[in-house]
């Protein structure tokens, strides 16, 4: 889909998809809630997306938000962490709108998680050491989420990629960032901090003609963890988390807004609502999204935990 106001043009690109174990993706959801929302394979996986976000601003500025997970893996990684193609899919995403990774000034990244980042690499090369693409590109990176991924805690170390940071460093290019707004990025991007994830999930709310959208990254990877009670495993600080949520989605669906989900394979954009009970949910802004996502093959449908 395609969106466009006087200031700004939003395009969802999908990178690599990947299938993760779905009780870890839940946290202490039960399986027989969860599976209704994302059906499990026979190991007990779900299917995941990478999502990344293209702002193109009035004067010609192209921003992408954050890579996904790419295709650095070496296979028996790529095999361990369910990463679906082998190829770079985003790379493909943005040459079917006549995009090269050349072509973008800024990439914006939530956290430096792996399948967030790993998108700023080449393909896997055997025997070839890591190497960023993106060569014009400021990387626009949370302080506090870099200084987390140079000096990880034991719990999320693998989540990181060693080699990756020392390469952003040397670049020249990157730029260490603080909500809520930063001059790297247009005056109109408003940027939220989050910890309930990972230390400093960076989180920007862009503006769109039908309101603010806000890419909510790990904070909640897609419909079903709109519900607020609903954590990942991964969370490092889960009530944290939850209380974050709320505010943030109180806070945006007062102005309206939408919010765009990286890991959900069905539902690029929802626009948040909450029911008498108090429970948060998206309707999909179905025309948009099934339009022209670069890189989809699937069709839209119905999103969203039902209980
Ligand atoms: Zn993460």
């Amino acid at each position: 889909m395609t969106k466009r106001t006087a200031l700004t043009k939003l395009t969802p690109l999908l990178g690599n998809s990947q299938r993760l174990d779905g009780g870890a993706m839940f946290g202490n959801a039960p399986r027989a809630v969860w599976q209704r929302w994302s059906p499990p394979d026979a190991e007990n996986r779900i299917a995941l997306a990478c999502r990344c976000l293209l702002v193109e601003t009035a004067d010609g500025r192209k921003i992408l938000l954050e890579t996904g997970i790419g295709a650095f893996f070496a296979p028996a990684l790529r095999a361990r962490y369910g990463v679906v193609e082998e190829r770079h899919v985003l790379l493909d995403s943005l040459a079917a709108i006549g995009l090269t990774d050349a072509d973008i000034d800024v990439v914006l990244l939530s956290h430096l998680h792996f399948d967030h980042a790993g998108g700023l690499l080449a393909a896997h090369s055997e025997g070839d050491p890591p190497r960023l693409l993106f060569p014009r590109a400021t990387f626009v990176v949370g302080r506090r989420a870099y200084e987390r991924a140079v000096a990880p805690h034991a719990r999320d170390r693998a989540s990181f990629i060693p080699e990756l940071q020392p390469l952003l460093a040397q670049s020249g290019r990157l730029r260490l960032v603080e909500a809520p707004s930063d001059p790297a990025l247009p005056p109109d991007f408003v940027l939220h901090e989050s910890d309930g994830h990972t230390v400093g999930l960076l989180l920007a709310e862009v503006p769109s003609p039908e309101g603010p959208v806000l890419f909510c990254s790990d904070l909640c990877p897609g419909a079903p963890w709109v519900h607020v009670p609903i954590t990942m495993g991964y969370d490092r600080a889960p009530e944290l988390l939850i209380d974050e949520k709320a505010a943030l989605w109180q806070g945006l669906a007062s102005r309206g807004g939408l919010l765009c989900f990286t890991h959900d394979p069905e539902t690029a954009f929802g626009r948040l609502h909450v029911d008498s009970a108090g429970r948060w949910g998206v309707v999909k802004v179905a025309a948009l999204a099934a339009e022209s996502e670069a890189g989809s093959s699937r069709a839209s449908g119905a999103s969203g935990p039902t209980r």
